[in-house]
């Protein structure tokens, strides 16, 4: 069609892309106003359990948008938005700081909760002010630095490299945990486990959702495990949303589980 009829599919394209990069620039502008009034983004938790008897031991904060016309909307929708047009940075500061005053209000009256875990983007990951962000958050709230766990994936750490490093070192120092999210999905060295000062694996969802019928996804997930094991760092399976994926998750030793079958991100009353 496009060869025999250029002219008319041009503008059809046009006139696509046109509306596209319209329904961007509102979305953002309204992304803006969002961070602005402060009152449209909220951070929804979803519990992690220990293996050892079920108890919940911590929450990973999880990003929701309350759209005014749209409704609810997840990271999904409007995190690509987020990160293209830098409006991550400010809502990634208030996430932190928003996660540890909640994880300040639980730690007081809960004896089995020791994590609060908060995602970082690459692109906050390796923006200059990212540790005086962490920093503020953990003085402004007054909260135990080693509840707060950082959640980073290997593409943020790779992606620059050189900086990382001294950086991940200088999280560290603040006494709070970091975690390696989606691990096994990225592009990466295993040789960095070796040097990076990392607490926690987080297998990705794509595997645990093949745990129990592919041979390989089981493959993977015991390998991830032993290797954390092997190099003393904790384990947590994400996703985790039936009886047999847990067990046979627990029987490879994974220490802890976050999934639908404990519960959902749900808002924080
Ligand atoms: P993630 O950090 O890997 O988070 C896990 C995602 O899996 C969450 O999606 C969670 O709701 C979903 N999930 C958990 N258990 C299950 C399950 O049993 N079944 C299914 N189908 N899904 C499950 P969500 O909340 O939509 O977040 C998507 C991604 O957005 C996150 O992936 C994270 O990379 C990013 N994100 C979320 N909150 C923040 C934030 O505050 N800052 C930044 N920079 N990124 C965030
Ligand atoms: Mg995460
Ligand atoms: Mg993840
Ligand atoms: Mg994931």
């Amino acid at each position: 069609q496009v060869k025999n009829n250029g002219k008319n599919s041009y503008q059809l394209f046009s006139h696509e892309m046109h509306k596209t990069l319209m329904d961007r620039l509102k979305l953002e502008a309204e992304l803006r106003e969002a961070v602005t009034l402060g009152n449209q983004l909220v951070l929804y938790y979803q519990p992690q359990v220990n293996s050892v008897d079920g108890k919940i031991v911590g929450y990973e904060a999880l990003l929701r948008w309350n759209h005014p016309t749209r409704g609810l909307l997840t990271p999904i929708d409007f995190i690509g938005i987020a990160e293209s047009s830098g409006l991550i940075i400010p809502i990634g500061k208030w996430a932190l700081l928003e996660a540890c005053k909640k994880a300040k209000k639980i730690h007081a009256t809960d004896v089995h909760f020791e994590r609060m875990a908060v995602n970082l983007s690459a692109l906050q990951f390796n923006h200059a002010n990212i540790l005086e962000h962490v920093t503020n958050a953990l003085l402004e709230t007054d909260l135990a630095p080693n509840i707060l766990e950082l959640e980073i994936t290997e593409s943020a750490i790779i992606s620059n490299i050189e900086e990382a490093i001294p950086l991940l070192f200088k999280l560290k120092e603040l006494g709070l945990k970091l975690a390696i999210d989606d691990f096994g999905t990225g592009y990466s060295s295993l040789s960095y486990l070796k040097n990076f000062p990392i607490d926690t694996l987080k297998i990705d969802k794509s595997f645990v959702d093949g745990i129990v019928n592919n041979q390989k996804d089981a493959a993977i997930a015991r390998t991830i495990i032993q290797l954390a094991l092997n190099l003393g760092l904790s384990t947590i399976a994400e996703g985790v949303e039936y009886i047999e994926q847990h067990e046979l998750l627990k029987a490879m030793g994974c220490s802890n589980f976050q999934g639908y079958l404990f519960g959902k991100p749900l808002p924080q009353e």
